[in-house]
């Protein structure tokens, strides 16, 4: 019975107590069925296409969607069962192929554009908005092409998503094929005990004896860093820097080449057919940035700044792995483990000794400390709300006037069945329909160590900036002041801005005003000592410049091989990247390293000329802040600003505005450079 399921009730929050793997299935066929229809009576002959109609029709069917669908993929990614990961699966299929065929749908394209076409300009912002941002979805997913484009650009879509999923799989191979088997223990000299139980680990995986080094991201890591043995070192780096390409130990095996070719050639093809000159400017259609010309202008201007700075921490580091490490000719393979001994003699930086100010509870007083007093908000723990897990805690999120105008569920510590990593997810949007307003609610996710017998859960540095982020994020959601949920909060933002509200918020865990809000010994109750606290400022500087110019030549890379395409000469990979490197690098690898044919962000992920984003939004986060550090940091009036003129609007202007419109100017990189320890 379809009433029953709790899943398809309609109610305030999810109901985490009675949602069962058995209601996924039966509740995600019934609305789409609802969907499917409703779209159909809406694109159907003498069918009347105004606003409300098409545009806020729709919306409330993602609505309901979103209602289903977001408690569902929550429950799988925190308290995952095998029930549940089958419905799972079977409904996420349902739901992608329904999505393809709703963004295939021409009729529905063309009830939009009679929308835009009879009261596209005398809408309010927020209107136009989601039509605009409809009508370019549209458009960019080759549907507003006529024939023979359109079946060719939906070829070439398909032909590309396979690719993709090739390149990725070649890389996995890759990563798998190679091992190297080590039973004597002092050949691991260096590596920390940590390191080596991850090695022990995989050695047991395959019932070997002693260890394995593998090309696992965190063996790799371990014996780059750590290990005292340059052989080995030169051994890993060598497989690990040739993965699925045709150089190292599996030599033409795996290779990207071809696909790399491939892949290059119809995306060229297909941003061509849009209307674009190449697929880097296909890809600003969705960004922030104004033109290709803005971005190469951007990272030129970062790389002229970092290029020498990063060359005298090279100078520096040489010196110091000539003298105290007995490398005379510094390798790339060697750069890694000089930078950690460097570091260590320099700031000896202790996590243990770091943890005890950080402990969870009063980081979470801290962070609700700042946001009061930023904002202006409260939050409140409320006990009537049912959630999945003990450890789950759901808020209330008060305004200045006792108002509840938001919530957020916490939950922070790791246990089995729950995904790694930190996230913030969307819950319930802002939605105001008729007299009736649903309130933004958001997931905030992280996995912390939890809180022993004789300790509270304590954090790193690191885990403190994980948290303030996600909570920026969280923010961005819960403070819009949009109507509509696809141009409200961080829906419909741009790639290159999203972040923005995030990255700011970490600025807050780097500022002793705040940090002094709730950075206090969990047994002393002592403040984090000055001189400790300035170690970590200065450790977090520490190769600043050399960090930039690695960012910069993937970012360039990316960039140039989508710009830059010419059908005539192919891809030419390893001449772009060669061309970069002479602009912005500092230690050049040799001739047989094949980057590249490993980049999975922009050859399987969606950053094709898009890795640049991480640095612009880092641009903006940084100069955000700095306006923030003029009025004294922790400052109502320009948190308000904020508020205002970012985090309320979402997507119903461009983020270039909303910018303007907080800082009263364009972005600048000083105080990017700043942070990083860079700028004069
Ligand atoms: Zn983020």
């Amino acid at each position: 019975m379809t009433t029953a399921n709790p899943l398809l009730v309609e109610s305030a929050l999810p109901a985490f107590d009675a949602i069962r793997a058995e209601h996924v299935l039966p509740a995600v066929e019934a609305v789409l069925a609802e969907y499917r229809s409703a779209v159909t009576a809406m694109t159907a002959e003498g069918a009347v296409h105004d606003f409300e109609r098409v545009m806020l029709a729709q919306e409330r069917l993602e609505q309901r969607l979103g209602k289903v669908w977001s408690p569902v993929s929550h429950l799988h990614s925190v308290a995952d069962s095998p029930a549940l990961r089958e419905a799972y699966d079977a409904a996420l299929e349902k739901i992608t192929d329904f999505s393809a065929e709703l963004g295939q749908n021409r009729a529905l394209y063309a009830a939009v554009k009679a929308v835009a076409d009879a009261e596209g300009a005398t809408l309010p912002a927020d209107r136009r908005a989601l039509i605009d941002h409809a009508l370019r979805d549209f458009k960019l997913s080759g549907v507003a092409l006529e024939e023979p484009a359109r079946s060719r650009f939906r070829a070439i879509a398909n032909e590309l998503s396979k690719l993709g999923t090739g390149f990725a799989n070649a890389v996995l191979d890759a990563t798998d094929a190679w091992q190297h088997h080590i039973t004597d223990e002092r050949d691991l000299a260096g590596i920390p005990a940590s390191g080596r139980a991850v090695l022990r680990q995989y050695a047991k995986e395959q019932d070997l004896d002693g260890y394995l080094v593998t090309l696992k991201q965190p063996a790799v890591h371990a014996v780059m860093t750590y290990a005292e043995d340059r052989l080995l070192r030169e051994k890993v780096y060598w497989a690990y820097q040739t993965r699925a390409s045709d150089q190292g130990p599996d030599a033409g095996k795996y290779d990207n080449s071809e696909r790399i070719e491939r892949l290059m050639a119809l995306r060229h093809e297909a941003a061509q057919l849009l209307g674009f000159a190449n697929a880097a400017e296909e890809s600003l259609a969705t960004k922030m940035a104004e033109s290709t010309q803005t971005v190469l202008d951007f990272l030129a201007d970062l790389a002229a700044r970092a290029k020498p700075v990063a060359r005298k921490e090279l100078d520096a580091l040489r010196a110091f792995a000539a003298e105290r490490l007995d490398l005379a000719n510094l390798e790339p393979w060697d750069a890694g483990y000089a930078s950690e001994k460097l570091r260590q003699e320099r700031y000896a930086l202790d996590e243990e000794q770091i943890k005890p100010y950080f402990p969870l509870p009063s980081v979470i007083d801290g962070l609700f400390a700042v946001t009061q007093k930023l904002y202006g908000i409260e939050l409140k723990p409320r006990e009537d709300v049912a959630t999945w897990h003990a450890d789950a805690r759901y808020y209330d999120v008060l305004d200045a006037d006792g108002r509840v105008f938001a919530g957020v569920y916490m939950d922070l510590y790791a246990r089995s069945g729950k995904r790694g990593g930190a996230w913030m997810d969307v819950c319930r949007s802002r939605f105001r329909d008729g007299e009736a307003l649903q309130l933004p609610v958001a997931y905030l996710t992280c996995n912390f160590a939890p809180p022993t017998e004789h300790a509270p859960a304590l954090l790193t540095h690191d885990d403190v900036l994980t948290l303030f982020h996600e909570f920026g994020h969280g923010l961005h959601h819960l403070l819009t002041e949009v109507d509509l949920p696809s141009v409200g909060g961080i829906d419909g933002v741009e790639w290159d801005a999203v972040e923005l509200p995030s990255q700011f918020m970490e600025n807050f865990a780097w500022n002793r005003e705040a940090l002094d809000l709730f950075a206090r010994h969990y047994q002393t109750g002592e403040r984090l000592p000055d001189e400790l606290f300035q170690r970590m400022l200065d450790a977090r500087h520490f190769h600043a410049g050399l960090f930039l110019v690695r960012q910069l030549e993937f970012g360039l890379f990316d960039f140039h091989l989508h710009l830059d395409y010419d059908p005539e000469r192919g891809a030419r990979p390893m001449a772009v990247l060669e061309d970069v490197r002479r602009q912005v690098a500092v230690l050049h690898p040799p001739a047989w390293q094949r980057f590249p044919h490993a980049f999975t962000h922009i050859f399987a992920g969606g950053y094709a000329a898009g890795y640049y984003s991480y640095l612009w939004a880092e641009v903006l986060s940084a100069d955000a802040f700095e306006r923030f550090e003029q009025a004294g940091v922790i400052d109502r009036e320009t948190g308000e600003a904020f508020r205002r003129e970012i985090l309320a609007v979402g997507a119903t202007r461009p983020a270039l505005e909303s910018f303007v419109a907080f800082r009263g100017r364009a972005p600048e990189p000083n105080a990017l450079l700043r942070s990083y320890g860079l700028a004069a």
